[in-house]
């Protein structure tokens, strides 16, 4: 792989961000670590990366505001040079409870956190990479999520149901652009051991579903990284469109 690959990563000051600017940097990437608020764990990845010779940059950015994202992808532009690859990787939950107990205000939140960063994130890399736009071509993974096959009942249905708007985007999109040069792929990882599931209400959701799994554990955040660093590679030059689940068998 070139040297001169860039790839822009949200929400990746910790957990499967984090797991994937690591493993990028390690790759050859350059990476921009984007996250939204805590400057300490995106600083901190940066330094890692600095630290066995890579080249990183966190860039505070929430990737639901059409102004944020544009300075983020400049930002990106300016310091990095061309960008290669985008991973949709900022998202969240809200505590568990069920459908009728949903509010208005909560469901768009979750629309907009899970469903519109990804589709303006996505439509600034499409202006940028298509070689339509005469860009060079490039590729995007989404971090979609199992519940979107599962629904998560009792759990976060909304969460669920705006992971499959990401997976529809994901068919859509890599159609749009497949003759632009650019691959469109989502994983769908499954439990993995990260902070959202305290968002939900439940830090420790991992281990109390993990043993009940086919493969009797939770996965771990590098696990999933793995598969999106395949899915931006070279080696994945003819897959687009696709669904990679990183759920131990869920
Ligand atoms: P996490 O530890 O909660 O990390 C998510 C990161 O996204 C946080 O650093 C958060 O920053 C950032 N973020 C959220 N909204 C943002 C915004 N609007 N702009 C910029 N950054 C934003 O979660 P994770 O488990 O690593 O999840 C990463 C992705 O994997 C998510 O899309 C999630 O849905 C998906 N996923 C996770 C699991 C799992 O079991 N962990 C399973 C399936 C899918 P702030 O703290 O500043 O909000």
């Amino acid at each position: 792989m070139s040297d001169e690959n860039v790839i822009l990563i949200t929400g990746a000051g910790r957990g499967i961000g984090a797991a994937t600017a690591l493993l990028a940097a390690e790759r050859g990437y350059r990476v921009c670590v984007n996250y939204r608020s805590d400057e300490a764990s995106a600083a901190s990845v940066v330094e890692r990366i600095t630290a066995s010779g890579g080249t990183a940059l966190a860039v505070r950015a929430d990737v639901t505001r059409t102004a944020e994202v544009e300075r983020l992808f400049d930002t990106v532009d300016r310091e990095l040079g061309t960008l290669t690859s985008l991973v949709n990787n900022a998202g969240t939950l809200e505590k568990q409870c069920r459908l009728e107990d949903l509010d208005e205000e909560r469901l768009a939140r979750i629309w907009t956190a899970n469903i519109t960063g990804p589709f303006l994130c996505a439509g600034a890399a499409v202006r940028r990479m298509s070689t339509r736009h005469g860009g060079k071509g490039g590729a995007i993974v989404n971090v979609s999520s199992a519940a979107s096959r599962i629904g998560s009942p009792n759990e976060y249905v909304d969460y669920a149901a705006s992971k499959g708007a990401l997976d529809t985007m994901t068919t859509g999109l890599s159609l749009e652009v497949a003759a632009e040069g650019i691959r469109v792929n989502a994983v769908r990882p499954g439990l993995i051991h990260t902070e959202i599931h305290a968002l939900g209400g439940e830090p420790r959701r991992v281990d109390r579903v993990g043993p009940q799994l086919p493969m009797r554990r939770g996965g771990q955040p590098e696990e999933v990284a793995e598969t999106i660093l395949y899915l931006l590679s070279p080696v994945a030059s003819y897959v687009t469109g696709a669904f990679i689940d990183v759920a131990g068998g869920r």
